[in-house]
């Protein structure tokens, strides 16, 4: 028998009917054995995350306000859903503990922890799971970088003793016994590593979305969500914007081959996204996987005559940029041009150091810097295998009467990337889209 890690974010956790399902789907399979649960999400759009509310307890008591009144909505979530879900089940000398703490000026890390800890306590209680502290299994070294090294062999050591149990996401514990987090989402990231140590076949983490999406349903009307995806056009879509999963939760599972399932915790039957290494086992249904994309990029233009004859030309301009510790996105060159594009954030106080560095490095016939620039790209590992699949994307983009502004497509065929005025991008993504999606 395999054994599955599950992961279930703040959605899925919000509230006891939220619980419910999560045992529901829990005990439905006999090889869910070990569980990472994220602290209460939001129950409706205007709800606050407990972990929110945590961070503001910090906050004011380091503003000497007091936080009692603050504090018991946080007990009031943990209790309403002891109480909801019937059970016998007392936290009030957890709560009171955790509160001193937090007033005593325990470390913001601590206070943010203290939302999946609750959480775990109860839902293994819930589930008549063991409850395995990540203070005692997740590890961070004396530089605050979480250690992969030492986790795996406590963390393999602890799941071994236990058949079923409950691990908060989120934190683990530096050498001198603080509690440390990783960034904001990282209960994805503690699932890929419990997955990792338990030697997982899959590693199943449940959202509130049937699973990736082909298209930002914010910009495309329901778009199909993707069936497989590879981790490298994983990492092509969430670096241009697309985000379900937080990016280091990739990598402990990916290294030890074991596959990501996002899934649905409000419609469990859908099958949901898997997230694969290879692409035998899982050929593309389709030419493209997704599409994703970001505004606020700026395209730097330096023209000169007889360029390509230069040598180090590139390498002057790449120069300047370091200098102005400006990292850059893409690097598209004609004859006697080249651009960079860069986000426009690092633009806005740089601009006319930057442009003044140019001049005296490399003297250039003009630099012309256009705004407003959004990106749009196009992934799918099916793209190798057919051809043509470049210009059905700029016909659809020109038959949408939208004007191409830069094209980048890397070696790998993996990608294609347009930019687009910021106006566009809407009309852009959505004739890409349907293009492809009939
Ligand atoms: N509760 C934490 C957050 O809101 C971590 C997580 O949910 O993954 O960021």
């Amino acid at each position: 028998m395999g054994i599955k890690v599950v992961k279930f974010g703040g959605s899925s956790l919000a509230d006891a009917e939220h619980f419910r399902r999560v045992a529901a789907i829990v005990k439905a399979d006999p090889e869910r054995r070990f569980v990472v649960a994220s602290a209460p999400g939001k129950r409706y759009s205007s709800d606050v995350k407990v972990t929110d509310m945590l961070y503001r307890c910090y906050d004011m008591v380091r503003n000497h306000e007091d936080i009692t009144a603050y504090y018991a909505k946080i007990a009031g979530r943990y209790n309403d859903i002891i109480r909801d879900l019937g059970l016998n089940f007392d936290i009030s000398g957890e709560l009171e503990y955790i509160r001193n703490a937090i007033t005593h000026h325990s470390g913001r890390d601590f206070a943010a922890s203290r939302g999946e800890y609750l959480n775990s306590l109860i839902l293994a209680k819930y589930l008549g799971f063991d409850f395995i502290d990540a203070e005692s299994v997740v590890f961070f070294r004396e530089n605050g970088v979480y250690d992969e090294e030492k986790t795996k062999v406590e963390l393999r050591a602890e799941l071994k003793q236990h058949q079923r149990a409950v691990i908060p996401g989120f934190y683990g514990v530096m050498p001198n016994g603080t509690i440390k987090t990783f960034s904001r989402g990282g209960s994805d990231v503690t699932g890929s590593i419990v997955a990792q140590a338990a030697d997982a076949t899959l590693y199943e983490n449940w959202t509130d979305v049937s699973g990736f999406m082909m298209a930002d349903p914010r910009v495309v009307k329901d778009p199909e969500a993707i069936k497989t995806i590879t981790y490298r056009e994983l990492r092509e879509l969430s670096y241009m914007g697309a985000s379900v999963l937080h990016e280091e939760a990739v990598f402990p599972v990916r290294n030890a081959g074991i596959p990501i399932n996002i899934r649905n915790t409000n419609e469990p039957e859908a099958p949901g996204t898997m997230i694969v290494a290879g692409t035998k086992e899982y050929d593309a249904e389709r030419i493209i996987t997704g599409i994703a994309g970001k505004k606020g990029f700026s395209v730097i233009t330096i023209e000169k005559d007889m360029m390509n004859a230069e040598i180090g030309f590139g390498r002057r301009v790449l120069d300047v940029l370091e200098d102005n510790e400006m990292p850059f996105e893409h690097l598209p060159s004609g004859v006697d041009t080249m651009s960079v594009v860069v986000a426009s954030e690092y633009l806005e106080e740089r601009r006319e150091k930057l442009i003044a560095s140019l001049n005296k490095r490399v003297r250039p016939d003009s630099i012309v810097i256009e705004d407003g620039i959004a990106l749009i790209a196009v992934v799918g590992r099916g793209m190798v295998k057919a051809k043509g699949t470049a210009a059905r994307v700029f016909n659809a983009i020109s038959s949408a009467d939208v004007n191409i502004r830069m094209i980048d497509q890397g070696s790998s065929e993996l990608n294609i990337i347009v930019g687009v005025d910021e106006r566009d991008f809407n009309k852009a993504h959505n004739a890409i889209y349907h293009e492809f999606v009939k």
